[in-house]
């Protein structure tokens, strides 16, 4: 997956959110965080990519590690507290921003 795309959704499939683990069924709002390059022995490095409620992400005990991490490996995308990311181009400039939350 490539850092500004997106997982494939099934179309009438359900998701599991990674926070609760309940599926999050079609219609329904879903936070998709970007790949970032953890390194392994991070435990953060189990929710880079995931898929969860974004009330699940609100109240995520470690939701202000995770992004601080994410914008130390990241390098070249900011992740907020919210869960939009802004890509950086060459020199540091927004070229891209993201909502991550999608409704399919
Ligand atoms: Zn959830």
């Amino acid at each position: 997956m490539s850092r500004r795309g997106w997982p494939l959704f099934l179309q009438g499939q359900s998701v599991p959110c990674r926070l609760c683990g309940s599926l999050i069924p079609p219609g329904e709002a879903v936070l998709c965080l970007p790949w970032a390059p953890f390194p392994k022995w991070e435990p953060m490095a189990n929710f880079e990519s995931m898929s969860c409620h974004p009330t699940c992400w609100e109240r995520w005990q470690f939701r202000e590690r995770f992004v601080e991490l994410f914008n130390r490996y990241a390098g070249d995308a900011v992740l907020d507290a919210g869960g939009g990311v802004a890509y950086l181009g060459a020199d540091g400039e927004v070229v891209e921003r993201q909502d991550r939350i999608r409704v399919r």
